[in-house]
């Protein structure tokens, strides 16, 4: 066996991108993935001519995939386009109140004043804060690995912990924004970030205000032929740098030998590796592949993150009245959080989400129609009964929307595809569907999530949104970073 032989199983975000990394420093890597198709919970629904993608719907940080071409000597435009969003999102309240999130500050914060009475200079304040906290305290922890000394040395930590005040820490999102904002609609918009990592905002720190910053402040943006793209652009970079990647291959063990990892099982047959990472849900990593129940049930100490239940709607005509990103907010955030995540199930009043690609290129949907992906948030959650809660939220959802645009959406949805939490746990074998892995409901909840290495087995490592930094394309393509440096110096 090669010294440089490395083994990923799952290519997800996280696993294609680390394997990139990986070949570009020489070493020898080998994916394997479930299923037919790479991408994970990014995929592709197409029926007849709307194009749906399946997972994530917001790009931000293109930073982090312009990275990973630069450090392949490729040439990013070769492979993926994308182009800046200016509205972040367009906000519908229950009181009849419509804002756009401009992505120029300015902008912003005058809509807010406009459209709900909050001070401008609170919007720019906030903002600016949710740019200091990320760039002093995000940009370290979140690029380096919280499990090594070495992380806790470095010069700028001492800067970070001057940043993190106490209200960061010892407060809700939910109450920090309170004490920062004046208007109901503003900290409900900003409470919101919490769902990034599929957190409660009535139970997450107020570290989370940093969120913000990096749609208000750094943009949202939109790739050429929608998310897709960008596990098919990375793919064919990995490819191009040797990357070989075995679909349909389920893997069904890593083994170690004397505390070493020393490669995989898969179709039943032996593959040796020098380095195993594993890009599967740690949860499933450790009861499934390494069959180890003691290390499974120490991830289950933190909450799961939520899930969702998707609606993929093809609509039969357009609706000027709404842009990329759209959010109809429940009337009460605080009783659909608790039924979420303590009594887990919907609320009656749920908050949904609707994003629409064919807003930005044609191609998405078929001329004059539009493709509507319509997101809830749901508990995470399997084994209750996926066909009739479909059947109860899908009523409440059209009822919503109908009432909040003033129209008929049963009547012009013309192609249908529905995605429920135990669909999600079945493609990718995400614990109970969740989208981010932990959930951020603690003020311990960063240290509590698995490291990207164990010091249990060595040559074995984590990668993907079930461990450090956490869920989201993003810290993904992060937590790469992280892997791919420990295996330069290894632990
Ligand atoms: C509906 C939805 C909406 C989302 N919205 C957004 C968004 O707007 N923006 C955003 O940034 N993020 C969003 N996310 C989160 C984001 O999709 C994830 O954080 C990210 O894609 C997870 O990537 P990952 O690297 O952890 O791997 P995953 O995508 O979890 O992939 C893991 C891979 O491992 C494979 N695998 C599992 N078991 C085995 C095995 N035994 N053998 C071989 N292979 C195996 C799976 O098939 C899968 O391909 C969303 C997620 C969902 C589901």
């Amino acid at each position: 066996m090669k010294a440089n032989k490395v083994i990923v199983v799952g290519a997800g975000i996280g696993g294609i991108a680390t394997a990139i990394r990986l070949a570009v420093k020489g070493f020898d890597v080998e994916v394997h993935e479930k299923n037919e198709v790479a991408g994970g919970k990014m995929y592709l629904i197409e029926k007849d001519g709307f194009r749906f993608d399946a997972g994530p719907s917001l790009f931000t940080q293109p930073d982090n995939v312009e990275e990973l071409f630069s450090l392949a000597g490729e040439d990013i435009r070769s492979y993926f386009n994308y182009m800046a969003v200016p509205i972040a999102c367009r906000y519908f309240f229950e009181n009849g109140k419509q804002l756009n999130a401009y992505t120029d500050q300015q902008a912003f914060a005058a809509e807010m004043e406009h459209k709900v009475g909050e001070p401008k200079e609170n919007i720019v304040r906030y903002l600016q804060d949710a740019e200091q906290v990320y760039e002093k305290v995000g940009t370290i922890f979140l690029n380096h690995s919280l499990h090594l000394t070495s992380t806790w040395l470095h010069r700028r930590v001492m800067d970070a912990m001057r940043t993190v005040k106490l209200p960061y820490l010892f407060n809700t999102l939910d109450g920090f924004n309170r004490s920062r904002l004046q208007t109901p609609e503003a900290v409900q918009v900003f409470n919101r970030f919490a769902t990034y990592n599929g957190s409660n905002p009535f139970s997450a720190p107020g570290m989370l205000s940093l969120i913000p910053h990096l749609e208000q402040n750094q943009g949202t943006f939109y790739p050429h032929g929608g998310l897709i793209s960008i596990p098919r652009a990375l793919v064919a970079l990995a490819e191009k740098k040797g990357v070989r990647f075995v679909l349909n291959s389920h893997v069904q063990q890593i083994v170690s030998d004397k505390s070493k990892a020393t490669g995989i099982i898969a179709n039943g047959g032996f593959i040796p590796a020098a380095h195993v990472i594993s890009n599967v849900d740690a949860y499933y990593t450790y009861k499934n592949l390494l069959l180890d129940e003691t290390g499974a049930s120490k991830i289950l100490r933190s909450e799961r993150s939520s899930s969702a239940l998707i609606f993929y709607w093809g609509i039969k005509r357009n609706f000027p009245e709404l842009h990329l990103h759209n959010i109809f907010f429940s009337q009460s955030y605080r009783d659909e959080f608790y039924c979420l995540f303590h009594q887990k199930k919907f609320h009656d009043d749920p908050t949904i989400y609707v994003n629409i690609s064919s807003k930005m290129e044609a191609g998405q949907a078929p001329e004059g129609k539009e493709n509507w992906f319509v997101m809830v948030n749901a508990p995470a959650m399997v084994g209750a009964d996926w066909e009739r809660e479909t059947a109860v939220l899908r009523k409440r959802v059209i009822s919503k929307l109908n009432r909040m645009l003033k129209a008929d959406v049963e009547n012009d949805i013309e192609v249908e595809e529905v995605l429920t939490p135990e669909g999600i746990q079945a493609r990718t074998d995400s614990y109970l569907g969740s989208l981010y892995g932990t959930s951020s409901n603690s003020k311990w909840a960063a240290f509590l999530r698995h490291a990207n290495f164990t010091s249990r087995i060595k040559g074995l490592y984590f990668t993907g949104g079930s461990v450090h930094p956490g869920g989201g394309i993003p810290l993904c393509l992060k937590s790469a970073g992280i892997v791919s440096d420990l295996i330069g110096n290894p632990v």
